[in-house]
């Protein structure tokens, strides 16, 4: 393999070409990223950069010294539009076509928008560092009435943060509670009061429907949201956090399955073994028979390193083994989470109390402890997450 191109200049991006380095590839690594940064660290967009409390400079996930050593060549601001795998070319925005040997897919996503609402001043969504900034702009502008659509981990995290600014805050969620999926619905409960007792307004099994608004000059401006319960709600801003979805539209016609996500084996390949995805675009096969894509930072970071393996290797040679480690700041409150929590029979809380906003709860099933949450409690935590990586038979 002379040449790998890695598609996607983010957190994934940046490991896979360490990996690659680490792992012994001495060819040349060309890395395509559409944003014109170099790859910067998404979680502050919602907690500190959006409060002010770092700036963008702090975001860089490595320093240029670092990034020049590895010896990749950057093109930044553009965007990889067509893969010819059979040929093994790489087409991009500004015409350019890479020929390759291996590629690499860390795309990451897209956030999403509720379907068939138009763009205008006041709506918001966070993926990028341009929206965090825009949305503070706002927030900070003479903003008083926030609404934020979706009571996942970030819209959770921004309720927070412009709840720290000293807006008042209402949050919409479908389910009934927050982050029932991931959490179940105890500890969603815990995280439904972590928000009421700041004074966050928190509206759950309810859905927007629309957003109200009016002319500002050339364009349309937020005024409230109206739910499907009948209620509306003024607001000066809206914020979706409704979740994301993964950036393959430049695979159409590739021959690389998607659904969801890049269609891996449990080695983060694809049906081409040229071709491997990292990050939260990856679909891989995961056991008991089923598919797992994670949109967590841990996994961003880990992955590569099977994935470049298996690339290198030809075939797979390694699976992937999640270490599921996902972390979380609202309302200065650390929230940890490790393992498995999906289809657990019982969920317990081992120490601490949810009342203290210090704990830590087990996720059993036939008795095993395969996943934990804590709150505040990172030493019991790390101590639990050690275990449960011991745990899982390496394969
Ligand atoms: C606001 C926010 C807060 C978060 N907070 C946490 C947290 O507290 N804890 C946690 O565990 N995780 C958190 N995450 C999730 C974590 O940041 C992501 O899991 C991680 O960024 C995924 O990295 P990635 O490289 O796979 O994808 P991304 O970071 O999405 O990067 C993909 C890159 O590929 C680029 N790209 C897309 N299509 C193309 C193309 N065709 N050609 C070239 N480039 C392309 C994109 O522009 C982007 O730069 C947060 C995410 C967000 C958005």
């Amino acid at each position: 393999m002379k040449t790998v191109t890695v598609v996607g200049a983010s957190l994934a991006g940046l490991n896979s070409v360490q990996q690659l380095r680490q792992q012994g590839f001495d060819g040349r690594i060309v890395v395509v990223g559409e944003e014109a940064h170099r790859p910067y660290d998404r979680p502050p967009l919602s907690k500190a950069l959006l409060a002010g409390r770092a700036d963008v400079d702090d975001l860089w996930l490595c320093d240029e010294e670092d990034q020049d050593e590895l010896g990749a060549e950057w093109l930044l601001g553009v965007r990889a539009e067509q893969l010819d795998a059979a040929a093994g070319r790489v087409r991009l925005s500004d015409g350019a076509e890479i020929d390759t040997d291996g590629v690499v897919i860390a795309t990451g996503g897209r956030a999403h928008r509720l379907p068939g609402i138009e763009d205008m001043r006041g709506l918001h969504t966070v993926r990028t560092i341009e929206d965090a900034i825009a949305l503070r702009t706002e927030l900070t502008g003479g903003a008083g009435e926030v609404v934020v659509v979706g009571a996942g981990w970030i819209g959770a995290e921004i309720a927070s943060t412009c709840h720290e600014l000293g807006l008042r805050v209402t949050l919409i969620e479908a389910g009934d509670v927050p982050l029932s999926r991931t959490l179940g619905d105890a500890m969603g409960s815990v995280f439904a009061a972590l928000h009421t007792d700041h004074g966050v307004t928190l509206r759950c099994r309810t859905r927007v429907s629309a957003i109200t608004n009016a002319r500002d000059g050339d364009r349309r401006r937020v005024t409230g949201v109206w739910l499907d319960d009948g209620t509306q709600l003024p607001a000066d801003v809206v914020v979706m956090g409704i979740g994301m979805r993964p950036a393959t539209e430049w695979l159409a016609g590739s021959g690389v399955a998607v659904d969801d996500g890049v269609v891996c084996d449990p080695g983060c390949v694809t049906e081409l073994p040229s071709v491997v995805a990292v990050g939260d675009v990856a679909r891989y096969r995961a056991a008991p028979g089923g598919t797992a894509r994670h949109e967590h930072w841990t996994n961003a970071a880990e992955q590569p390193t099977t994935a470049i393996r298996n690339l290198l290797a030809g075939t797979t040679v390694q699976h992937y083994r999640p270490s599921g480690y996902v972390w979380s700041d609202q309302y200065g409150v650390r929230l940890q989470v490790a393992g498995e929590l999906d289809r657990p029979d019982e969920v317990e809380v081992i120490d601490g109390s949810p009342s203290d906003r210090r704990f830590v709860t087990a996720y059993r099933r036939n008795g095993d402890t395969v996943g934990v949450l804590a709150m505040n409690n990172p030493k019991l935590f790390t101590r639990m997450r050690k275990q449960l990586a011991n745990r899982i038979p390496a394969s």
